[in-house]
């Protein structure tokens, strides 16, 4: 059953597809693109065998709030179904945007791309909205960090490693984590550019390997209180790059190594974790369990009262991803 338009519900779950497009190799190893996509629609054209070996195409079809084809740019995506968590956040709410699926299929260059990426279009309409609006009192401040198994480490301060504290009050914080005021989008790029640089550098050496570990980019507006000269929060707005969700068997390196297994299993448990804490968000559950993993233990706020929450799952088009696309879709499909 299709969903209603965002315009027609509560607004504060959406859950859109992205698909990329096929590129030079895949085609060049003559794969195929398996996707076909539709508005709020989109089937996947799974090539299998039957018992006798001949072949047949199965379709499966899904339905979502917005999909994305190969043909939308990052300022589609955003237009459609970021702006609105902009508007959020200038209400006073919390607004997060997460990218979701498998290493490869996009979700860097939907969300932290330095020169495009979502975070970016969103400070353009911040920095936009603050010019127009008649106060000057409302000051913009980012946090960037990186969650790697159970450790936060602050993208923005020498990768400190940082502590998470849950207070008596059930408020958790990121203790001494580096808070740093942009004035401009070239000052939010900036900020990007040097975090980025922080990121994780896989065990290997070989490759600079951040599918590992989650990335978040916070954006706060804050205002002035008593004599606190960066002010308190009045809205926030999370951008969040997460960890591949292929599982370590998939990845084809050393599956008996450890450190890969503990990062399968830890990144799984957030995942899995996340899932609940939106599906508990959309329900409007006042309980949620956020407490089963870091990654929504640190994010508790996105889960709770006036926040709204946007899932992008992000999926390629060729044939040998199909599973991959397959458990995607299945998972965004549980989210909504
Ligand atoms: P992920 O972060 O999910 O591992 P990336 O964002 O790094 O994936 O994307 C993998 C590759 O595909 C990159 O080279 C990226 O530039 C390219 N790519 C991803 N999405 C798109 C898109 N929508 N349009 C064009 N190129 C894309
Ligand atoms: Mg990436």
């Amino acid at each position: 059953v299709a969903r209603q338009s965002p315009q027609m519900q509560s607004g504060k779950i959406t859950v859109c597809v992205r698909k990329r497009p096929i590129n030079k190799n895949e085609e060049l190893r003559g794969e195929s693109d398996i996707i076909e996509t539709g508005k709020e629609s989109l089937s996947v054209h799974e090539n299998k065998k039957k018992v006798d070996l001949t072949k047949y195409i199965e379709e499966h079809r899904f339905y979502f709030d917005h999909v994305f084809g190969d043909e939308c740019g990052n300022f589609d995506v955003y237009n459609n179904a970021v702006d609105p968590l902009v508007d959020h956040m200038f209400e006073g709410g919390n607004a997060t945007c997460f990218a979701y699926g498998q290493t490869g299929s996009g979700k860097t260059y939907t969300m932290l791309d330095s020169q495009q990426g979502l975070y970016i279009l969103a400070g353009q309409s911040i920095f936009e909205r603050l010019r127009q609006s008649k106060s000057n009192d409302i000051q913009v401040v980012v946090i960037f960090y990186e969650l790697y198994l159970t450790d936060v480490y602050d993208l923005l301060n020498e990768r400190n490693k940082l502590h998470v504290r849950e207070k008596g009050d059930g408020t958790v914080c990121i203790k001494d984590i580096a808070e740093v005021s942009i004035s401009s989008v070239n000052d939010l790029a900036a900020i990007f550019e040097y975090g980025n640089k922080n990121r994780r550098v896989g065990s290997t050496g070989a490759n600079s390997d951040s599918s590992r570990s989650h990335a978040v980019m916070q954006i706060q507006l804050r205002k002035p209180k008593g004599n606190n000269p960066i002010g308190h929060t009045v809205g926030k707005l999370s951008f969040i790059d997460l960890a591949g969700n292929e599982r370590g068997a998939d990845r084809g390196d050393a599956q008996n190594d450890p450190t890969t297994r503990r990062e399968g299993s830890e990144i799984n448990k957030s995942l899995l974790a996340l899932k609940e804490c939106i599906r508990a968000l959309d329900l409007g559950k006042s309980h949620q369990p956020f407490r089963q993993s870091r990654l929504t233990l640190v994010l508790r706020d996105s889960f709770i009262g006036n926040s709204w929450c946007v899932m992008i799952a992000t999926v390629a088009p060729n044939t040998s991803n199909c599973e991959h696309t397959l458990n995607t879709l299945r998972y965004a499909d549980r989210v909504k």
